[in-house]
């Protein structure tokens, strides 16, 4: 019977429209409702317009010009780990004598931009698979079952264009897998839990000997939203993470997306190197991009060193902006930002790259900082430093103007997350504790004594400092910016003074 339903409906439905032509009924309204909701489940099934457009975006994929390791910037650690469960792929009739399991999924996780797909890719190229990528976003329907459906089809293609491409293995790349795979809850998600229900059965139908041979990679940064049913043993066993990358990376990167440029003799991509701490390898491309437009604005054939560090200051602050401020504002921005650049020089000597008057993204001026060398652990006088150089911009107002603007408001945040950071890592006088007890008022107080405490410091260091502030902001003023070496210039000479 079952198998005759369409049939039947079909059979049906003429049968329905005559009767109601027949009784008089107008059949217009009805009919264009039918075919609306026929449209919206045809489509959300998959097999419409929708999944079309996905899995010609995987196909286009596939045939883009394959990448190899060598086109990875840094991430030596994340490459070899890769390589090393990817030889299990390679070699399948020795670890299949030896009655190794098969390695199923490996999950890549790290903040974005680190080249998580590009690693994916690689994999791809270094086992000569077919490479399918998907966004976890993509299985994220309203109906129940759609996702899962959607699961079932890509582990399908990937095994269709395998076959098709006479290749005896695939890559799946899922990225943002925590979409479909966070935590079941058994509550009201039931959509999403049949998607990832789906996704584990998918995996637990891998086996060593079949062909073509499925590989699962999957990326997130939220990996501790993930279900623990997917981490297990058997599934996503192999955890590589990749993180942002250190000096040497970061310079790796800059070579590569230098490659297909006309750098200028001399310019020194080391420095650039040191002076993008905290960038990911997305915003190291976008550096490189963005110092190639500054170029050819300028209608200059060769990338300078200059133009290379306006677009570090435009991926890290966002476009210069228009905003005229009023000449009362600008000297208060002026000051405000040399409240900050006083404090940095005082806190870490030599630590100031520049300091700008020019608005840019959100800030009306700012202060780039040269960091020293890479750093991963802080102690308590560090973060004391960082917190007064934060409200240095503060102090700065309270001391010239007697009040405090709006203009602090970013540096209050990032003051605050760093008491965060010292109560966390047990660096304050509650000792070491366990901060996700702590009530919003014991949150409250312990801002408010450290802040206060450094906020007094700060102002009585800078109140020292009162001519280097006149000395400077006419400067300031006059040409926008003043360079880390002018600035401490003038610093030593108030102290020879
Ligand atoms: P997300 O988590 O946001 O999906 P991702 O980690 O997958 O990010 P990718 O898509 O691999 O990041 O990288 C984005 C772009 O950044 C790449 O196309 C490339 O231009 C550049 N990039 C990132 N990391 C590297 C790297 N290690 N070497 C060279 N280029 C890189």
């Amino acid at each position: 019977m079952r198998k005759y339903t369409t049939e039947i409906i079909i059979g049906f439905i003429p049968v329905l429209i005559i009767f109601f032509i027949y009784i008089g009924q107008n059949v217009v309204p009805m009919l264009l409702m039918g075919m609306l909701g026929f449209a919206v489940v045809y489509a959300a099934r998959g097999k419409g317009k929708l999944t079309a457009l996905s899995s010609q975006k995987r196909r286009v994929e596939a045939k883009s010009a394959p990448l190899t390791f060598e086109q990875i910037g840094g991430q030596e650690r994340a490459k070899q780990e890769l390589v090393e469960a990817l030889d299990f792929l390679v070699h399948q009739e020795q670890i299949a004598k030896l009655g190794i399991r098969p390695l199923k999924g490996i999950l890549l996780s790290g903040p974005p931009g680190t080249g998580k797909t590009l690693l994916a890719k690689a994999a791809a190229q270094y086992t000569d698979s077919i490479y399918l990528a998907a966004s976890g976003s993509e299985f994220v329907e309203m109906y129940v079952g759609v996702g899962a459906g959607r699961v079932r089809d890509l582990f399908k293609e990937a095994r269709t264009k395998a076959n098709k491409a006479k290749k005896s293995s695939a890559v799946i790349f899922i990225d943002e897998i925590e979409v479909i795979g966070g935590k079941r809850d058994g509550g009201q998600q039931r959509e999403y839990d049949q998607t990832l229900n789906q996704l584990l059965t998918e995996m637990d139908g891998i086996y060593a000997n079949e062909s073509p041979r499925i590989l699962l990679i999957a990326a997130t940064n939220r990996k501790e939203m993930l279900d623990s049913a997917l981490l297990r043993p058997g599934r996503f066993d192999r955890h590589i993470g990749v993180e942002l990358p250190d000096k040497k990376g970061r310079l790796h990167i800059l070579n590569i997306h230098a490659n297909n440029k006309p750098i200028e003799e001399g310019v020194d991509l080391a420095r650039i190197a040191t002076e993008s701490f905290g960038f990911s390898g997305a915003q190291l491309e976008s550096v490189m991009n963005e110092a190639a437009i500054y170029a050819m604005r300028e209608k200059s054939d060769k990338i300078a060193e200059a133009h290379l560090s306006s677009a570090i200051d435009k991926v890290m602050m966002g476009e210069k902006t228009d905003r005229e401020a009023s000449k009362e504002e600008r000297e208060r921005i002026a000051l405000h930002e040399l409240g900050h650049a006083i404090m940095a020089e005082l806190v870490r000597p030599g630590s100031v790259s520049q300091v700008a008057l020019s608005p840019r993204g959100q800030a009306l001026g700012y202060v780039r900082h040269n960091p020293q060398q890479d750093q991963y652990l802080y102690t308590k006088q560090f973060l004391n430093g960082q917190i007064m150089i934060a409200l240095g911009g503060a102090a700065a107002e309270e001391l010239f103007y007697g009040e405090r603007s709006t203009g602090s408001r970013g540096d209050f945040d990032q003051s605050m997350n760093i008491v965060r950071t010292l109560v966390e890592s047990g660096l304050t006088e509650l000792g070491i504790i366990d901060a996700s007890m702590m009530t919003r008022e014991a949150w409250a107080a312990v801002n408010r004594s450290i802040l206060d405490e450094l906020m007094l410091e700060t102002k009585s260091m800078l109140e020292s400092k009162r001519e280097v502030f006149k000395m400077s902001l006419n400067t300031l003023l006059a040409e926008e910016t003043l360079s880390g070496n002018e600035f401490r210039t003038l610093l030593s000479k108030h102290k020879a003074a």
